[in-house]
């Protein structure tokens, strides 16, 4: 095997450059820097070429970039500390939002589907489950129907599907209601304040989809202003609660049964300090951020043990072995997924994702920066720290960049695998504590 690895100190130097990526997209082609003549505009000599035959793996290998752990670890863990970064910026400032949106007023809210039926479950207050018995904290059982056959899949599936619709209702009524409690009209409100969030989706263990927001309120330009005198933790979180309680989005008709579609009664809203304010009970910004980045990185496979890909036929159902919940809530929305007047939301595509097709996370524009903008950052960083350099076209004033490159396949041959696995893992271009 050693001797397949060739020239092993330089494709030790390029797997590193993976950061410990095992699924990588491997490239066929080229790239060529040139110099370009500002005064004529001409083509000069070539800065660089790089061709991917010349290099140690035969291919260019790219990140894979995925964000679920069950997929790959060391990419998902990227993402996670991005979305830590992302959220942290919003809560303490940094990577270009002020250090001042740290006094204004946000929380950290939590919503929740609607019951479709009993699971079970342990009630804080130490009495059994409604079955009986006592679960553990591990019991697989937790989360799933106690009568399967009248738990109700369809409208468990349906409020997957609709949830993103329901939190854009949510987030145009709650700027209605903060306008409402300000004394201002919806225009006038932005003169005066914005209200920004940053979200996770994440799965409870009945497969229902919920969502983890810090939501705060801003001056007229984001982060940059300000709050206005009345703009207090309290006013937000009474706007937030009239908000949740009159979203509501209309469903299909199946049947003889019209959906509608709210979120639970649970609602959960608890105002964030500053770590520097720490005082025992108090939700930190910094317990905040880990706790959204950690639920980043998370499908619908860790905590309902559905699956990370999606079917391509039903029969693949029958071969993989998850739960029964997990089954019947994909073989509802691959059914339902046969209607045509249900065609948009796309059921047998995120069947896997028991329904919920939206965004694992998503923010407002003024929250705080994007995790593009860290890639990117991150991108610079290990071009000046490695060679040969990521495929990331840039074109600058001064040079011009011609490449070309095709898919070749995934993942590393069994020989670079282990080759990447004795390598120490790339240093990270953040710190921060990992909870
Ligand atoms: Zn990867
Ligand atoms: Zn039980």
């Amino acid at each position: 095997m050693l001797a397949s690895l060739g020239t092993m100190p330089e494709l030790a130097r390029q797997l590193s450059g993976l950061g410990g990526c095992t699924r990588p997209i491997r490239l066929d082609g080229h790239r060529t820097e040139h110099e370009i003549n500002t005064t004529t505009g001409e083509i000069g000599r070539i800065l660089n070429h790089l061709d991917s035959t010349t290099l140690p793996a035969g291919h260019l290998l790219v990140r894979c970039n995925n964000r679920r752990a069950t997929r790959c670890p060391a990419c998902a863990e990227t993402y996670r500390r991005d979305t830590y970064q992302l959220i942290t910026a919003g809560l303490r400032g940094g990577k270009g939002t002020p250090d001042q949106v740290a006094t204004h007023p946000r929380v950290f809210a939590t919503f929740t589907a609607p019951s479709f039926g009993p699971v079970h479950n342990r009630p804080t207050s130490g009495r059994p489950c409604r079955c009986g018995h006592h679960h553990d904290e591990q019991d697989p059982t937790l989360g799933t129907p106690l009568t399967p056959d009248t738990y109700d899949y369809e409208a468990a599936v349906l409020w997957n599907a609709h949830a993103g619709a329901l939190w854009r209702r949510f987030t145009i009524y709650l700027r209605r209601e903060v306008a409402k409690r300000a004394g201002l009209t919806q225009r006038k409100l932005q003169q005066h304040a914005r209200v920004s969030f940053a979200k996770v989706a994440e799965y409870q263990k009945r497969g229902a989809v919920h969502f983890h927001a810090v939501i705060r309120l801003d001056g007229p330009d984001g982060g940059d202003t300000a709050p206005p005198p009345w703009a207090t933790v309290e006013l937000l979180t009474d706007a937030i609660q009239a908000a949740v309680t009159a979203a509501r989005v209309d469903g299909p008709q199946i049947d003889d049964r019209t959906h509608a579609f709210t979120f639970g009664r649970q609602l959960d809203v608890r105002p964030i300090r500053s770590a520097a304010f720490d005082h025992d009970q108090e939700l930190t910004d910094r317990a905040v951020a880990a706790y959204i980045a950690k639920y980043a990185t998370k499908g619908a496979e860790t905590t309902t043990g559905t699956l990370d890909r999606p079917l391509r036929f039903l029969a693949e159902l029958a071969q993989v072995s998850i739960s029964d919940h997990a089954r019947r809530m994909i073989r509802t929305a691959w059914t339902l997924g046969a209607r045509r007047d249900l065609a948009g939301l796309r059921l047998r595509a995120w069947a896997h994702m028991l329904g919920f097709r939206g965004h694992f996370s998503t923010k407002s524009r003024r929250y705080s920066t994007t995790l593009g903008a860290l890639r990117t950052a991150r991108a610079d960083w290990r071009r000046a720290q490695t060679a040969p350099p990521v495929a990331v076209p840039q074109d600058t004033e001064t040079t011009l960049v011609l490449s070309h490159w095709v898919f070749a396949g995934t993942g590393l041959s069994t020989a670079e695998a282990w080759l990447a696995a004795s390598l120490e893992p790339a240093p990270g271009t953040e710190g921060e504590p990992t909870r």
